[in-house]
């Protein structure tokens, strides 16, 4: 994915911020001090630089998952019109996906094949590599 600096407050909830490994998922902007900041979903917090800050341009949807019947919940491509919603990993290919929207959905995903396909590090994916 490619990144792109954007003024802090014109960047929206459930964007993805670089960080260490991968992406965030952008929670709550705040201001302390006289800094304003993004809070990621995991608590971490990104602050401006310039009043810019970067972010991933995104290549799929994110204020929205598919949930397949098992519950595993995947990223989505970008919609296309007409067309029924589609996961980013091969596994959710011909899968029928049940769209969930929310300001922050990526930061939902669980399944490890989207997460790794779209960077996003967390608290998901924590779990899994502790193999829980
Ligand atoms: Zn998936």
């Amino acid at each position: 994915m490619q990144i792109t600096r954007l003024p802090i407050t014109e960047i929206t909830r459930g964007s993805l911020a670089p960080s260490d490994g991968g992406a965030v998922v952008l929670g709550t902007l705040s201001n302390r001090d006289g800094r304003v900041f993004w809070y990621d979903t995991d608590g971490g917090r990104h602050y401006e630089t310039g009043g810019m800050l970067a972010v991933y341009v995104p290549t799929v949807r994110i204020h929205a998952y598919g949930q397949d019947r098992n519950g595993k919940r995947h990223a989505l491509l970008p919609q296309v019109e007409k067309e029924t919603p589609r996961g980013v990993c091969a596994d959710s290919q011909g899968e029928e996906l049940a769209v969930w929207e929310s300001g922050t959905a990526l930061a939902g995903v669980t399944c490890g094949g989207c997460r790794l396909s779209i960077g996003l590090v967390g608290t998901y994916g924590k779990r899994e590599s502790n193999g829980i």
